[in-house]
């Protein structure tokens, strides 16, 4: 019997590629940071059941088109706003994704970025490095404090329940805006739910924890910045779209809120152009929140599981359905 042909445009941690070599011939994209070329991904696609795939990587209507063979295609991530859903689900192709796996992960790294970004943490380790710690000074490289502060959570779903379990923890007062009210986590962490606008005038760090959609596009702009307090923390760990951040920018720059901490860019990997990166109150980092070692292994594994249930015509672990944007 003819074995099935999986793509999987990225290198991936060998328990992955070895689930699916079992079952596939697997071409692998073997590089960690270089993505495949299109016309490389166009060519392989062509008689490929499957396709793995990750966060950076597009899977658009041309590689559809280019695919006539496609059964599934799996991605290594919560957020699957990369994949054409309505285009694949229109031609009947199950897309897999990796829900719960990365939400303690995730729930960390925004966390210590929201503290980072609080207290000035990469700016002070900076500052040692390039020699300028000349003296101990009272009002040195002062921040904005964490514990007992309010948190407003936009976006309370997995990840954001993880953090607003963290941010209790710091005694912090626990705001959040969704589209639909969550009761237990009212109950639970004493979380208060509140309008848009509210959170934002309350919050002494907003975190954005939605999903990218047509709805949530530029959910932070310049008017939303303006509603913020002048000593607010901003911090998005969600997806680049979702910030206008020319708006941020002058937000930050002209003193509107204190600071921001950025996982996620419009672009990435984002420009050494792109403003914000010039501004010593804006921590930045390469869209690292589930990387921990484990998480991404456990990523891997779950994705390929995905992919060999789309390619056996069984249900996946974790199904995207095409009618949820
Ligand atoms: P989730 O459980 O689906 O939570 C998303 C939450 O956003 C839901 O509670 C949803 O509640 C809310 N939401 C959706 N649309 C909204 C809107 N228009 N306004 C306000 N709230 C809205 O997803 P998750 O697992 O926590 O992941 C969240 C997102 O984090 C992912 O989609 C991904 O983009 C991002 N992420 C980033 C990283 C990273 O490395 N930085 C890692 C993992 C995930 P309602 O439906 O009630 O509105």
């Amino acid at each position: 019997m003819n074995r099935p042909k999986v793509v999987v445009t990225r290198r991936m941690p060998q328990e992955a590629i070895e689930l699916l070599e079992k079952e596939a011939n697997v071409y692998v994209w073997d590089s960690e940071e270089t993505a495949i070329p299109q016309t490389v991904l166009l060519e392989q696609v062509k008689d490929a059941a499957g396709i793995l795939t990750n966060v950076a990587d597009s899977i658009d209507k041309e590689v559809l088109d280019a695919a006539p063979s496609l059964k599934v295609i799996s991605t290594m991530a919560v957020g699957y706003d990369n994949i054409d859903i309505a285009e694949a689900a229109r031609r009947g192709i199950a897309i897999g994704h990796t829900p719960g796996i990365l939400t303690e992960a995730t729930a960390d790294l925004t966390f210590a970025l929201l503290m980072a970004s609080g207290r000035r943490v990469a700016e002070g380790a900076a500052y040692v490095k390039e020699g300028k710690w000349k003296s101990w000074g009272p009002m040195l490289l002062t921040g904005q404090d964490v514990y007992g502060a309010t948190i407003g959570i936009i976006g309370m779903g997995r990840i954001g329940e993880g953090i607003a379990r963290r941010a209790a923890g710091f005694d912090m007062n626990i705001l959040y805006h969704n589209r639909s009210r969550k009761p237990d986590i009212e109950k639970s962490l004493n979380a208060e739910y509140c309008s848009l606008d509210s959170l934002l005038e309350r919050s002494d760090f907003v975190v954005l924890l939605a999903p990218s959609t047509p709805e949530t596009y530029r959910m932070m702009g310049e008017r939303e910045f303006k509603l913020m307090k002048s000593s607010a923390v901003f911090i998005n760990a969600s997806r680049g779209k979702n910030v206008d951040e020319q708006a941020l920018y002058e937000a930050l720059q002209d003193g509107e809120i204190w600071a921001a901490g950025l996982d996620v860019f419009d672009e990435e990997p984002v420009s050494l152009d792109n403003p914000l990166l010039s501004l010593s109150n804006v921590t930045a980092l390469p869209h690292i929140g589930s990387a921990s070692i484990k998480t991404r292994t456990k990523m891997a594994v779950v994705a390929a599981q995905n992919l060999l249930a789309g390619l056996a015509g069984t249900e996946l672990l974790f199904e995207v359905k095409g009618d949820t944007v």
